[in-house]
Parts: C-alpha cells; sequence; structure tokens
C-alpha cells in the first residue's frame, strides 16, 4: 500500500526545524508520494526546491487568495519560469481560488487574480488546486466560465448539492482531516456521495489536522486517520481506498 498525499505545506515556515523526520515518518505511514503546495511566492520557489531535492516531492506553485498582493507582473513571470524549471517541474498550478471568509483582499481582486492564474495554468496545461471558502458557487462558476477541466477543490466543505456540481463538471474533490471531526457531518455526506474515482487524499498540514490530533501542528503521517475515515464512509479497506486514491492522483497531476 502507497499512499499519494496531494495536499501539504512541508515548506510552512513550522516545518523550517524538523523537515527530515516529518518526512521518515510520512514514509513510515505509508506515503509514498507528497505534493507539496505553493501558496505565495517565497512558499512556491520552496516548494519547486524541495521537488528537486526529495525524490518522493513533487511541487506546485500559485497565489492563494489571501496573498493576492504577490500577483505582480515580476512575480507572475517568475511562476511560469519556477513551473517548467528543474527535472521536477511543477505538477500543477495552485493553490488558488476565493476565500470569502477572512476577505483579507477584496472579494473583485480576488476573482481578478484567480482568472488570470486559471488562464496561464490553461495555456501552460496544468491541472489547477483550488482553495475555498465561503464561496464555492463562485468558485465553481468561475472554473465553468473559463473552461477548466482539470481542477481539485482540496479540503473540500461544500454542500452535497455543490459536490455533485463539481464533479458533473469533471472536478475532484480534496478529503482531508476535517472529515473526522465530530461536527462535520455534511463534509462526510459529501465525501461519502463523490465516486472514489474523484476524491483525492490530503492533510492540508500544518493545519487542520485530524482527530486525534486536532490543534496540534498537522504533518503527512496523520493522513492514516483520514484514510481510515474515509474506509469506514464508503464501506472499503484503508488498502484499497490508498489504492484508489493513488492512482486518482497519479492520473490527474500526471
Ligand atoms: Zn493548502
Amino acid at each position: 500500500m502507497a499512499i499519494y498525499e496531494t495536499h501539504c505545506h512541508l515548506n510552512h515556515p513550522q516545518f523550517e526545524s524538523d523537515l527530515d523526520q516529518v518526512l521518515q515518518r510520512a514514509e513510515a505511514s505509508g506515503i509514498g508520494r507528497l505534493l507539496v503546495v505553493g501558496y505565495d511566492m517565497a512558499s512556491s520557489r520552496r516548494a519547486i526546491s524541495m521537488a528537486n531535492t526529495h525524490p518522493n516531492v513533487v511541487a506546485s506553485i500559485g497565489i492563494h487568495p489571501e496573498d493576492c498582493s504577490d500577483w505582480t507582473d515580476d512575480n507572475r513571470d517568475e511562476l511560469i519560469s519556477l513551473a517548467n524549471s528543474g527535472s521536477s517541474k511543477s505538477a500543477a498550478w495552485g493553490e488558488i481560488g476565493l476565500d470569502f471568509h477572512w476577505k483579507t483582499h477584496d472579494p473583485e481582486v480576488q476573482k481578478k487574480v484567480f482568472v488570470q492564474q486559471l488562464e496561464i495554468a490553461k495555456e501552460l496545461n496544468l491541472p489547477v488546486i483550488i482553495h475555498c471558502r465561503d464561496a464555492y458557487d463562485e468558485t465553481i462558476d468561475i472554473l465553468e466560465a473559463c473552461g477548466t477541466t482539470r481542477a481539485v477543490l482540496h479540503c473540500f466543505t461544500g454542500s452535497v448539492v455543490q459536490a455533485q456540481r463539481a464533479v458533473s463538471l469533471g472536478f475532484s474533490l480534496g478529503v482531508g482531516g476535517v472529515i473526522t471531526y465530530k461536527n462535520a457531518s455534511d463534509v462526510r455526506e459529501a465525501a461519502a456521495a463523490v465516486p472514489l474515482d474523484r476524491i483525492l487524499l490530503e492533510t492540508d498540514s500544518p493545519f487542520l489536522a485530524p482527530q486525534p490530533w486536532r490543534g496540534k501542528r498537522n504533518e503527512p503521517s496523520y493522513i492514516t486517520a483520514v484514510t481510515a475515515k474515509l474506509a469506514e464512509l464508503h464501506g472499503l479497506s484503508p488498502d484499497k481506498i490508498a489504492e484508489a486514491t493513488w492512482e486518482n492522483a497519479a492520473s490527474f497531476f500526471n
């Protein structure tokens, strides 16, 4: 059994001091590949350099809606060249999207930065990793209008109806630690309603640690709690979940 961890931020300062141990624990827990996701300029550069130095790491680059001020012409050009650089070129563009919960940046600014990055991803033929909070309908509308076909709605927390609309447009859902939270029955319902071939496993480390680690720094090895809960929801073994979601991720980020 090997697990494909499709969304972690080992490029975050919280992993600076013990990255090697975190990677060792990830491997010991059965993770065969990790996708380190960029969210601003510094983290995107670091994701690419980690992919170039760690054989099991792949990278993505992009500007998160809370970091819209990083979206300048110069940075855009640097991200495009990072996407094409090195032996481990970027596996995806993201995370990008809309965050209407924090609204660090004006929604109209967020939409502009989001759409411009979707256009670039399309030109580069890269799948996109979508961050979305309190804006599922708007986000899916934009993806549809842009003609995006390869998108994962990471850490999906929308409704069953929104999940089904996303799936009908060809998108995948990222499922992480939230499905283990007591108060997250809607998220479990959505994860159970979606066909397994549209689910990608993730942790979003260092954020959103699953139970029993909720509130602590999350790390990729905790993904086993997510696999176990998803196995329960789909009535399958954790091994089968790992195998199926590995295949999903390998073809999504090919
Ligand atoms: Zn993330």
